[in-house]
This record gives structure tokens, sequence and C-alpha cells, in this order.
């Protein structure tokens, strides 16, 4: 039997929030129910509530960074048991039988994966992400949240922390090695306290020195202000890891002259317009510039047992339901500090 839940919804591309009562599937064997507690704002929301990677689907109920308790499971679930800490982030489904799957890389499903909200899952069932106080979810795209994690401030985690932690350990930040993190809001302050935890030296490349005593505090050895172009010939051949978390154009030549031979400059931030980039400045030095993909379910998993072994949760501003326009144009305007979570208990009942 199918059920209802109330969310926030943005009823077309840029309108503004309002609750409304949408269905969610009844419980597949496979599937866990989950109360949500609270869900974080993550820029793509944004990028997707306003149209600026294409068209969307409406009424839109975004949210992939969802932590919650189990309140029901299927009768063929192994993984959680009733009142079982949980999370939900980008995915919700993939085929589970393809190259990619199999290697633990769901997201990159040759089938293609089913995103938490903005898709339809194949049987053509809608998706609405986490702004709204029940979600079910297949248990293979449900994560464990440690018990050392508080329910805030894992929420984040679920996109932000796997999208920085990935590259992060992919491109081997650790003892040694020295990474940059250009823009310090949701994914760059998580950047800083995974990298740091990680054994890097950190260093935030950010538009102003504003924000310089918290870049410090979250484990950055440096921190620098881009608008002051000195930096571009102080730090030049500093870095081996760049992760670049702005959602806007920045000049990449620039910043690829800041690697040392073999660096790599990771792009997670999506802007919406092609970049340019000279030849010139990958061949001298060898240097990488790639992007990365949020993680699979494993990934994430293990870089949410990396957080509660070393302290890490996200900082957060709690909000209730009704101030998710205003912090949309507080995030966009660099005015966050450094994740909002939607507490959704405070969606208005019917
Ligand atoms: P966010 O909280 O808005 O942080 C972005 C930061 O970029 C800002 O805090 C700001 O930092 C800096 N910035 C903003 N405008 C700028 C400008 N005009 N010039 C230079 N720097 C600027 O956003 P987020 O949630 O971290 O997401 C960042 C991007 O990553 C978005 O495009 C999002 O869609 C994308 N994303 C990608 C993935 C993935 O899988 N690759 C996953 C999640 C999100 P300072 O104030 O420090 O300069
Ligand atoms: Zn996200």
């Amino acid at each position: 039997m199918t059920t209802t839940t109330r969310a926030m919804a943005a009823p077309s591309a840029g309108a503004p929030f309002e609750a409304v009562t949408i269905e969610r599937r009844a419980l597949r064997p496979n599937d866990v129910r989950i109360k949500i507690a609270y869900a974080g704002i993550c820029h793509s929301d944004i990028h997707q509530v306003r149209e600026e990677w294409g068209t969307a689907l409406f009424p839109m109920v975004p949210g992939h960074e969802i932590a919650g308790e189990v309140t029901e499971i299927g009768e063929a679930v192994t993984a959680y048991q009733i009142g079982d800490r949980v999370g939900v982030g980008c995915m919700v489904d993939s085929c589970g039988e393809c190259e990619m799957c199999r290697a633990d890389y769901e997201n990159f499903c040759t089938e293609g994966a089913t995103w938490t909200y903005n898709d339809t899952y194949p049987d053509g069932e809608v998706a609405f992400g986490g702004y709204s106080q029940e979600v079910i979810v297949a248990e293979h795209f449900a994560l464990r949240i440690p018990d050392g994690i508080a329910l805030d401030v894992a929420a984040p985690l679920l996109c932000a922390g796997v999208t920085v932690f990935n590259p992060l350990k992919r491109w081997g930040a650790g003892p040694g090695t020295k990474v940059a993190v250009i823009g310090m809001g949701g994914l760059g302050h998580m950047a800083v306290k995974i990298a740091a935890a990680m054994g890097a030296e950190v260093t935030v490349l950010s538009q102003s020195m504003s924000k310089e005593a918290d870049g410090r505090a979250f484990g950055a050895v440096d921190y620098r202000a881009t608008a002051d172009g000195s930096v571009f010939k102080e730090l030049s051949g500093t870095f081996d890891i760049i992760i670049n978390t702005v959602s806007v154009d920045v000049p990449l030549d620039r910043y690829l002259r800041l690697l040392r031979p073999f660096g790599a400059v990771v792009n997670v931030g999506l802007p919406t317009n092609p970049q340019q980039v000279r030849i010139s400045s990958l061949i001298g030095g060898d240097k990488v510039l790639t992007g990365s993909n949020i993680g699979g379910i494993a990934v994430t998993q293990e870089m949410l047992d990396f957080c509660a072994e070393h302290g890490i949760g996200a900082t957060i501003e709690t909000i209730s339901a009704d101030e998710v326009d205003a912090a949309y144009d507080r995030v966009v305007g660099s005015d966050v500090r450094y994740r909002f979570v939607i507490d959704v208990s405070t969606i208005p009942a019917e």
C-alpha cells in the first residue's frame, strides 16, 4: 500500500517552495522506510530547481543529503533493523549487474543510476528527495550513520562529504602531500576537514580572507584570498592536488600553474558554461585536469566511517522548512556557514 508524507516542493523552475503531500511507494521486500530528521541543502539542489543544468522535472522535492532512522523494513532486508540510524545520498537505484555496479561505481551504472530526485525510476516512479518527512529506498542505497556522528551534522556528508573524500583518496591525499581547496562552502569546508584528517597540508583558496579563522579551525595551515592576484605568483608550483568546488567559472590556467609537476586539478564544482584551458598549462609538468562525481555506495560508507573515526561532521546552520528560499539566496551569495540543514519536522501539516 502506498503512503503519503509531507514535503517541500518547488512547483516550477525557480518558484518559491511550498509544503505539499507526496506519495511514497508500497514497501518492497528489499526496501527500508526511513523517517527523515534532517536534509542538507546542496548547491546542486539550487542548480536543478533553477534549471541551470537544463530542463528539470516539476514539481521537484530536492534533497540528497538525508539523515534519519529506519521505521520499517521489507521482509528480505538483512542489513538494517528498525531504529538504525541511516542516510541516503545522491542515488536510490541502479541495475546492480553491470560492470560498473559490480565494481562499486553505481553512480556510473551503464543502465543509468536513478538519482534521488529530479529523476524517474525505470518503472516510471518519480523520485522525490529528502526535503520531506519520509523516504523509501532499497537497502543497498541506505548508508549506516555511525553512532559517533549526530544526524544533523551527518546529513551533509551524504553528498558533500563523499564528493570530496572520493577524489582526495583517489589522488593520494595524505602525509607529505599539499592540497589546495578552491572555495570554502559546503563541499569546500568538508574537503578541508577531510584532507587535514588524511594528513595532508591544506591551503584554502577563497575569494576573500573573511573565513580565515574557520578555515584554520577546520585544519588548514594556510589561507589565501584569490582576489589578491599575488597568491598565483607566491604559490606557483606548490600543490599535489587542487580540489575546485566553485559552482561558477574560475581561471583554470592560473590554478594549473599552482600545481607541482604531475599534480591534479580535480573539478567537483559544476558550472553551467563550457570552460577554456590552454593545453600548454597541462603539458608543462604533465599535469592532470579532471573531474569527480560523488562516489559509489561502498566509498560513501568508507567516508562515513572515516568521519566518525576522526570526529568529523559538517559545520551547519539548521533552518526550518519556511526558510529554504532564503537559504538558497544565501548559498548563491557565498553566505553559508557552511551547510544549511533543514529540520524536516518543521514542514507544516496539511
Ligand atoms: P557552495 O556551498 O555554494 O560553495 C561554493 C563556494 O565557491 C562558495 O562558498 C565560495 O567560496 C566559492 N564561490 C562562489 N562563487 C564564487 C565566485 N564567483 N568566484 C569564486 N568562488 C566562488 O556550493 P557546494 O554545495 O559546495 O557545491 C559546489 C559545487 O559543486 C556546485 O556546483 C555543485 O553543484 C557541485 N557539486 C558537485 C558534485 C559532484 O559530484 N561533482 C557533488 C555535489 C555538488 P568562498 O567564499 O570561499 O570563495
Ligand atoms: Zn549534492
